[in-house]
């Protein structure tokens, strides 16, 4: 169906739209897959060289496939979350035994692949394929909060009438409503953000719920920023970089010089092993998995 947002909304996407690769009208599904997997827990600003660096080594699932899963991790460098890479190589390696290398277009096949929930294969079927689906990321939630339900932001996690108000919004026709998808996306990211909303630049203004009714402040209890410094997460990622940057194993006074406090190396170190981020090799020493072709680790 069309609404009335849904005009103002695709023509300020047509002239505000970022330029970004995986938009691109080449990109391949391969390139919105891995872009939504860096975009998880990302922001663009940071993706757009890994993804530029990731798809220049790795242009097919099957190229990425053919490497062991520690180059994924080495190649991740710091994007963080690092379990996002080795899921993308057994997503890559899955494409390539079952879907002849492709990355399939239906949601319940995408939904199969590792790291790939609800909002992901809806996005990949809509963004790569054209599809007919409700995206819901946190851009999208807020926007549609503010405008039609009038509240400062969304709930902590979506609902069904969050679902249902989406799918209500959707332009019939798949293609446009794919492009609906991206442009309130995008109006999220650029205008109607979190902290400071630009409604004066904003396309539907004049329908706002929020706004019309004077912009009231959220009455729940707002999640605290969550600390990074000092925490196991960001100890976890001094010592994969330790294995990130060089090109062999490590042994384990190799990761005293990056962290002090042992208890907390030796329970990151666990978590990492535990996590298949890494591989305890039979002398004692640690490697990225599956190593590199050559070195110890390797399989
Ligand atoms: S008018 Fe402001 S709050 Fe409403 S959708 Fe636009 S940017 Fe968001």
């Amino acid at each position: 169906m069309t609404t009335r947002y849904t005009e103002p909304v695709l023509n300020w996407y047509r002239r505000h739209a970022r330029d970004l690769p995986w938009r691109a009208p080449g990109a391949t599904p391969w390139s919105v897959l891995v872009s939504e997997i860096m975009l998880q827990q990302t922001p663009v600003a940071r993706v757009l060289p890994a993804h530029r660096d990731w798809l220049a080594r790795w242009p097919t699932p099957a190229a990425l496939a053919a490497d062991p899963p520690g180059e994924a991790i080495r190649q991740w460098g710091r994007l963080g979350y690092p379990r996002r890479a080795l899921r993308l190589h057994e997503t890559a390696a899955i494409l390539t035994a079952r879907h002849g290398g492709a990355v399939p277009a239906d949601v319940d096949a995408l939904l199969a692949l590792p790291g790939i929930g609800r909002y992901t294969a809806a996005a990949v079927a809509s963004f790569a394929f054209g599809q007919r689906h409700a995206v819901l990321d946190t851009n999208v939630r807020r926007v549609l909060a503010r405008l039609v339900a009038g509240r400062p932001r969304p709930a902590s996690t979506p609902s069904v009438a969050e679902t249902r108000l989406a799918e209500s919004l959707l332009p019939a026709e798949p293609a446009v409503a794919a492009r609906w998808s991206v442009a309130v996306m995008e109006l999220g990211a650029l205008v109607c953000t979190a902290a400071s909303p630009r409604c004066a630049a904003c396309p539907v203004a004049r329908h706002c719920a929020w706004l019309a009714a004077g912009q009231p402040a959220d009455s729940g209890v707002r999640r605290p920023a969550q600390r990074y410094d000092g925490t196991d997460r960001q100890c976890r990622g001094r010592l994969l970089g330790v294995l990130r940057e060089s090109g062999s194993p490590a042994r384990h006074a190799d990761f005293d010089a990056v962290w002090s406090d042992q208890a907390q190396l030796d329970r990151a170190l666990d978590g990492l092993v535990a996590d298949g981020l890494v591989d305890p090799l039979p002398d004692g020493r640690y490697a990225l998995p599956g190593g590199r072709p050559g070195l110890p680790g390797g399989r």
